[in-house]
């Protein structure tokens, strides 16, 4: 019977890490034509590390991650983990810091000793009108490097540049590889810039739509529904509205609990390769209704 194959996919699914809130989630994973992945957490490790500071002229690098870290204590990114990271790792710690923000996608904001600091993407320092100087020479290529440059702006200046780099997940370009016998498209979408999403893109092999804020994410996802059923998967910092807006969202089983409420579906232990293996036991169990 219907039901019966439909029980048997959940279990068997469940056995392998896969759960699926379901049988209209099971049933519409295997019809996916794309599946948009999130960068930060899904195609990678989700934990970046600082490899680079570069002082703007009268700031030291000791000067920036602090000043970095003022800004960045309290949040939850994980760019903002890694920068708290790197200055506990130099003994630095974060001054006193009031007036947090976040602006989503683009930046956090606080009062740090007094000065208006802001961490952020280079488009945002720019819009913010902060001048580069000699740094905007050296953003480019540590975003070609694969890493994401953010630009420590205080009182309207720019004190210098953090680079970050997220490693690929070992099996990101083995489970793209996989959806693709299957013939499934894969994209990552990224608030990256295009420079390091490419860069990130190359090496698991996947086309790439960079520079997205949280809104251009759900258009893009809306734009791909028009040719077929599209998968979205997240670990969950700012991808509820995403995973919520694609005809299935799939949680990677270590992100947020916002994220694995949102979704339909979730790959425990954040295999990427778990997304092929949900098509195969969708299209398996579909063929056993019909
Ligand atoms: P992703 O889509 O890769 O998960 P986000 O949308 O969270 O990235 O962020 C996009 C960009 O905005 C980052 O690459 C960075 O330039 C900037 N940004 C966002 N949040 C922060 C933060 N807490 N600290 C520094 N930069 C940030
Ligand atoms: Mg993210």
């Amino acid at each position: 019977s219907v039901p019966a194959a439909m029980a048997s996919g959940l279990s068997a699914g469940a056995r392998r890490g896969l759960l699926i809130k379901g049988g209209a989630a099971l049933e519409e994973i295997g019809a996916a034509r794309t599946v948009a992945f999130d960068k930060t957490g899904t195609l990678t490790e989700g934990q970046p590390r600082v490899t680079d500071i570069l002082p703007a002229p009268g700031f030291s690098g000791d000067e920036v991650l602090a000043l970095a870290a003022g800004a960045e204590q309290g949040s939850s990114h994980p760019l903002a983990k890694a920068v708290m990271a790197e200055a506990e790792a130099r003994g630095i710690a974060a001054p006193a810091a009031a007036s947090h923000g976040a602006i989503p996608g683009r930046a956090v904001t606080a009062t740090v000793d007094g000065r208006e600091v802001s961490v952020g993407s280079p488009r945002h320092a720019a819009e913010a009108g902060a001048a580069l100087g000699a740094l905007s020479e050296a953003i480019p290529q540590l975003e070609a490097e694969g890493k994401t440059a953010v630009v420590v702006v205080a009182d309207g200046a720019a004190a210098g540049v953090l680079a970050l780099r997220d490693e690929p997940r070992a099996d990101a370009a083995s489970g793209v590889a996989a959806l693709s016998r299957l013939g499934v498209r894969s994209v990552m979408l990224t608030g990256d810039n295009a420079r390091t999403g490419a860069a990130i893109g190359r090496h698991i092999g996947l086309e790439v739509k960079a520079g997205l804020l949280p809104q251009d994410k759900l258009r893009e996802i809306a734009a791909l529904r028009s040719s077929g059923a599209v998968v979205m998967v997240g670990d969950g910092i700012n991808d509820a509205p995403a995973l919520a807006a694609a005809s299935v969202g799939v949680a990677m089983g270590g992100g947020t609990d916002v994220a694995l409420e949102t979704a339909q579906a979730a790959v425990l232990k954040d295999r990427t390769t778990g997304i092929a293996e949900l098509v195969s036991l969708s299209r398996a169990t579909m063929a056993n209704v019909k």
